[in-house]
């Protein structure tokens, strides 16, 4: 029998840190009109994923954002962007592995 999953927040109750948190992600996004995509124009880590720094550590920050703006995710569970297109199967890496919003992402089922 799988592990139920535990709910992960990312140790983020205390408000205060994470309203500078969010802020802070906020401010290095850039918001792309046609796509609807929230660009992250910061740092990103060797596969193309853009990464916030909090606790003296990267972290991929789209699940920072989802953690943020949707809630806790379930431990192991990984999320997938509904923003690419066709053309991304061919690319080794996409300008959408920076995208941070949300409402691009997706906790696939698993069965
Ligand atoms: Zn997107
Ligand atoms: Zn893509």
């Amino acid at each position: 029998m799988r592990p139920v999953p535990v709910p992960t927040t990312l140790g983020l109750g205390n408000s205060q840190y994470r309203d500078r948190l969010l802020a802070r992600l906020m401010d290095g996004v850039e918001r792309d009109r046609r796509s609807g995509c929230w660009m992250w124009n910061r740092s990103a880590d060797t596969a193309g994923n853009a990464t916030v720094f909090f606790r003296n550590r990267p972290r991929v920050a789209h699940w920072v954002a989802w953690v943020l703006l949707v809630g806790p995710m379930p431990a192991g569970a990984r999320l997938d962007r509904t923003c690419h297109t066709a053309a991304c199967a061919t690319r080794r890496t996409c300008r959408h592995l920076r995208c941070v919003n949300p409402q691009h992402l997706t906790i696939p089922a698993t069965n």
